[in-house]
């Protein structure tokens, strides 16, 4: 059975894949400091499993804490989802978002290479394309940056690049992953964001149950098939399997390899509106507004390399995608605080 150390497995997407590392037989163990994670979602992880994993609560950047980690366990491999993530907090508070996710990825590298342990899945995004104009978007891309966030993946990338020709032990998948959404099948995990969501999938929800009063459309006037913004939505259990998939086509990989997590499909945000409307059984009020300053009009990933590499392709339509993500949200409207 190999262990795999999942740093902020008690997030959003960690603990929909260490519900999947559970049932695939694998024994996850769980490092986080519960800074965007509710302790609850333990309790939902062994509902889901009948079996609890182990959590260990402590920073990344804790080097003794990580330390006895790999001293305590015999780590196989990482799966390193810890950072923050929030676009327009990066841009007011810039030296938290570089302290805690390029500081907290290199201690993890340092204690990891101490312990010989060499396999890691890092979660990367396709904020690294920028502004990229070309669709689909393929990993060979050009890479940039357009907020502090996205230069926290970007150096974490190149760092992880650079230590790969350092030394050839090392093998790491960078998941580029596009706009996770959805949420466990069982309605008893999903995504909790703290305050206003800036995410639309999440706002859409919380209209939908009553915390909000309609969804503003940012624009209107976008070059697609109906003037509003089109993104690449994963279901966030094809996303999971994609972190298995990933540790299992990590011996064969050559150093650092990149992958596109999505789907390879557009959708508008009239598109998800609508089909989250269906899903809910009700109308969700909307208003177009304004264009949301530095948005591209379309996103979506090229899954060729994906999909041959890591035999790894994702199975979700969209409308199944806001059925379970209508079930998690009518489940507990209040997300993990609820009940
Ligand atoms: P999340 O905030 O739900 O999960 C991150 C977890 O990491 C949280 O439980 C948090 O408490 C923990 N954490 C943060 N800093 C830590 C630290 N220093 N030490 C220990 N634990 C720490 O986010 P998520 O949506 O599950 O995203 C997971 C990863 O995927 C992140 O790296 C994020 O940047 C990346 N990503 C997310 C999206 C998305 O839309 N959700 C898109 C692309 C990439
Ligand atoms: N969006 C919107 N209203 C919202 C949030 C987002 O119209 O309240 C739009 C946004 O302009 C983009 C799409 O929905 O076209 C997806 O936005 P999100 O922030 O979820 O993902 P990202 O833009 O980071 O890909």
């Amino acid at each position: 059975m190999q262990k795999i150390l999942v740093t902020g497995g008690a997030g959003y997407i960690g603990s929909h894949t260490v519900v999947a590392l559970l049932q695939q037989g694998y024994e996850p163990v769980i490092v986080d400091n519960f800074s965007n994670s509710h302790p609850r979602v333990i309790d939902r992880i062994e509902q889901i499993c009948n079996q609890r994993p182990s959590v260990v609560d402590a920073d990344l950047r804790d080097t003794d804490a990580l330390a006895s980690i790999f001293q305590t366990h015999e780590i196989d491999a990482v799966i390193h989802f810890a950072g923050l993530k929030a676009v327009g907090e990066s841009v007011t508070d810039p030296v938290r978002y570089y302290e805690n996710n390029v500081q907290g990825a290199l201690q993890l590298i340092k204690v990891m290479s101490q312990h010989g342990c060499h396999r890691l899945v890092f979660s990367s995004s396709a904020t690294v394309y920028g502004n990229a104009t070309r669709m689909p978007i393929n990993e060979q891309a050009p890479l940039q940056a357009t907020n502090p966030y996205g230069w926290t993946k970007l150096m974490i990338e190149q760092i992880l690049r650079d230590l790969c020709v350092a030394d050839p032990a090392w093998r790491v998948a960078l998941l580029r992953y596009f706009n996770p959404v959805a949420a466990h099948q069982s309605g008893l995990i999903g995504e909790d964001p703290n305050g206003i969501p800036n995410n639309l999938v999440p706002f859409v929800a919380q209209v939908a149950v009553g915390r909000r009063d309609h969804v503003a459309v940012f624009g209107g006037d976008y070059d697609t098939h109906d003037g509003t913004g089109v993104r690449d939505y994963i279901h966030v259990l094809d996303l999971a399997d994609a972190h298995l998939s990933a540790l299992r086509a990590l011996d064969g990989l050559d150093g650092c390899r990149a992958f596109n997590i999505g789907t390879g499909n557009g959708h508008s945000v009239l598109d998800v509106i609508r089909a989250f409307s269906q899903a809910c059984g009700q109308d969700i009020p909307y208003q177009v507004v304004d264009r949301r300053p530095g948005d591209v009009a379309t996103s979506y990933a090229d899954v060729s390399r994906s999909q041959s590499e890591l035999a790894w392709q994702a199975k979700f339509d969209l409308a199944q995608m806001m059925q379970d993500h209508w079930r998690w949200q009518s489940q507990n409207p209040q997300g993990y605080g609820s009940d």
